[in-house]
């Protein structure tokens, strides 16, 4: 017996990286950032509190007024989600009548959202070096969906690169998921004034330490963040709850604690790159917080399943043509010195 629309029979759902709710792992497989929330966001969600009894702001002022001057556009140009998942799931719902072409091998969702809303997908193969091959989106004229960085290889495209894409056709909207970009590649953010078919998505789950909260965005023309406003207010109008906002409020508030951990995390993940190479490891030129590694001696399920026994979480696809890597969120320096020490006692093992 089912009672599910049968259009939904095939539906694959996202698959999450574990959370495992014991303490004493190592948690290095889903991105988050390794440092606490900013020194006020305990006190501002704990004043929201009080205030819970009431419905939360639809307009999202408290947080769309401050992001909008820390990226440097227009409150017409800013929209929020539960989470960039969110964001997300609302384009491919909205922006895609002529279908949406992205890369094979990117963040996992994209697929998903595809047979959720039955969309013409076409998946673009990454090229032998894992970087992206541009050359058929420039033949297609379906709704891009690329993330810069790519995840989960850490690869970035320069800004020349994808500004020429969003260029060449004014009419097929160019939807530009930044999730790591505070980590090493270059913005998209600055052109929207100039590019009305450019979306960028962001979100305070990797760089802002807010992944628990769920707070994504999205900045484009005013027209399309209208848009996004139209299908928000047409499914949950109160989408951001308001001890997010009172979150997302304070984390923006304290600039300086971003940039401390971002610096932070970018100087681990060179350290950490370098170390791994010393230990044979083959490393992708990463932008993000976490790198993606893989081992001439260890296939990457053994590599995982031997780090899993000594209580260290990464994440490994068993997916062509990444199945031999590893994807290593960058922790603290301290975690990262473990993995390492295990790493290297896992490779003593095997000679
Ligand atoms: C983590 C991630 C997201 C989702 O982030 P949330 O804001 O937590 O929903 C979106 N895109 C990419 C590429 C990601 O890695």
């Amino acid at each position: 017996m089912t009672f599910l629309n049968s259009r939904f029979n095939e539906l694959a759902p996202y698959v999450p990286g574990e959370q495992p709710q014991v303490r004493e792992l190592i948690k290095l497989n889903t991105n988050e950032s390794p440092f606490p929330p900013a020194p006020g966001v305990t006190a501002a969600i704990a004043k929201a509190a009080t205030r819970l009894a009431l419905y939360s702001d639809p307009t999202c002022q408290a947080v769309i007024a401050p992001l909008a001057k820390t990226l440097g556009v227009a409150e017409e140009n800013v929209f929020l989600g539960n989470g960039s998942d969110e964001v997300l799931a609302f384009c491919f719902q909205g922006f895609t009548e002529n279908g949406v072409i992205f890369p094979q091998t990117s963040y996992g969702f994209y697929p998903v959202f595809s047979q959720l809303y039955q969309l013409d997908a076409e998946e673009v193969p990454l090229k032998e070096d894992l970087s992206l091959d541009l050359a058929p989106y420039f033949a297609s004229d379906k709704t891009v969906v690329i993330a810069n960085p790519n995840a989960p290889t850490g690869l970035a495209l320069s800004r020349p690169a994808l500004t020429e894409l969003v260029a060449a056709d004014p009419e097929r909207l160019v939807i530009i998921d930044e999730a790591y970009v505070d980590f090493g590649a270059d913005s998209l953010i600055p052109l929207i004034s100039q590019y009305d078919n450019l979306l960028i998505i962001g979100t305070f789950s990797k760089s802002r330490q807010l992944a628990g909260a769920r707070l994504g965005f999205a900045v484009g023309s005013a027209s399309l963040i209208k848009e996004l406003n139209r299908l928000k207010f047409s499914f949950n109008p109160y989408n951001i709850n308001s001890l997010t906002l009172a979150a997302g409020q304070a984390v923006l508030a304290e600039p300086d604690y971003f940039a401390t951990c971002r610096n932070e995390v970018i100087a681990t993940r060179e350290f950490t790159q370098a170390e791994l190479r010393k230990l044979g490891f083959e490393t992708t030129d990463s932008q993000a917080n976490f790198v993606f590694v893989k081992h001439p001696r260890l296939s990457g399920k053994a590599l995982y399943q031997a780090l899993r026994e000594q209580k260290i979480l990464v994440r490994w696809f068993d997916k062509e043509p990444i199945k031999e890597y590893l994807r290593i969120t960058i922790g603290t320096k301290a975690q990262m010195q473990t993995l390492l020490t295990t790493l290297k006692v896992i490779l003593e093992g095997q000679r």
